[in-house]
């Protein structure tokens, strides 16, 4: 349930709805919106007397949420959630733009790819320390090492980062060096990773779960909302399923489809959907066709070195020649 505040209801009136709603038993989460506040009314099993909020002062309506999720719902939420990271924007029609290699092997490597990635237009640098691989004798990333590189990465550069966490164990840790907590595909219904992240003051960038649909991937966002972080940022990156010319399939509708559904903004990452280097440029156009708030695109500056992700790694070139083209079809949209 939403318990919808006037325009200028005061602070006071505001609290006075929370402290109601939490002395009955429930989770009350203001909701700050373009122009009010609303307060979601949580744990309520069942319906509530929604009478009972209508009497306080400043509240301006009541209304039940029919969805199964309710913090990530646009019922909940009609604006647009704009989630800042540094001088990014997602969610405001801006396109930020992340890019890296998929995981940090050296100094030399990171800040090599990270001055190239900036100088064609990447707003944030990518890099994963600590790798969910399929196999456990492929490289598993630097660990702390990585972080460390990572930070370096963004005193030389200016560029927020973003990378991986994989366990509540190094969250900590992880937050202490990175400016975007990302979930993984293997861990989006990794709900003790997922309530951890809720914790954080950092944003989360929730990438969909394999064979997740919609609704298991908004309900993976509700447990970080739920937990009081509101800056969370969905990430389609391909879905399983029975082709072989590409490592996943980019589900592409699902952007209008989560738009519909959710405030909350949603990137595309064509590099894990590919799988292969051809495929990558074109995926990044159509996502920016089909109103993506922001891509996340793997970038080498060797990428027949790569330690991971090589195949699907752009060169530094063609990065720059994705960016251009990117920019073109967005300022035509
Ligand atoms: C990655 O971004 O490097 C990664 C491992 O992505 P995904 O979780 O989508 O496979
Ligand atoms: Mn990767």
């Amino acid at each position: 349930m939403l318990v919808v505040m006037k325009i200028d209801a005061t602070e006071t009136n505001i609290k006075a709805v929370v402290d109601a709603a939490e002395k009955r038993g429930y989770v009350a989460r203001p909701i700050p919106g373009g122009d009010r506040v609303s307060v979601g009314i949580l744990h309520n099993n069942g319906s509530v007397d929604t009478s009972m909020f209508l009497g306080f002062a400043d509240v301006k309506e009541v209304i039940a949420v029919t969805k199964p999720y309710k913090l990530v719902s646009r019922e909940v939420k009609k604006e647009n959630t704009l989630v800042r990271v540094g001088d990014n924007i997602f969610g405001d029609g801006s396109l930020p733009v992340i890019a890296g290699p998929c995981a940090i092997e050296s100094m030399e490597q990171a800040i090599e790819t990270a001055k190239a990635v900036k100088e064609a237009g990447a707003g944030l640098f990518r890099g994963g320390a600590f790798k969910p691989r399929t196999s456990p004798y492929s490289f598993q990333g630097l660990g702390e090492e990585g972080l460390k590189i990572l930070a370096k990465v963004r005193e030389e550069t200016g560029l927020p980062v973003v990378t991986e966490i994989m366990d509540c164990e190094n969250c900590e840790m992880v937050e202490e060096y990175t400016d975007v907590l990302q979930i993984g595909t293997r861990n989006m219904q990794n709900y003790s990773l997922l309530k951890r992240a809720g914790k954080s003051n950092k944003p989360v960038l929730l990438k969909r779960g394999m064979s997740a649909t919609l609704q298991e991937w908004l309900m993976a966002a509700e447990y970080i909302m739920e937990e009081g972080n509101l800056n969370v940022i969905l990430c389609e990156r391909g879905i399983r399923t029975f082709v072989k010319h590409s490592r996943n399939t980019l589900d592409l509708s699902v952007v209008r489809a989560v738009k519909k559904e959710s405030h909350l903004p949603v990137i595309v990452d064509p590099s894990h959907a590919a799988g292969v280097r051809d495929q990558v440029i074109p995926l990044a156009l159509a996502a920016t066709c089909v109103g993506a708030d922001g891509l996340m695109i793997e970038v080498h500056y060797k990428p027949e070195e790569a330690r991971s992700d090589g195949a699907q790694s752009l060169y530094p070139e063609q990065f720059k020649e994705c960016i251009s083209k990117v920019k073109t079809i967005h300022s035509l949209i």
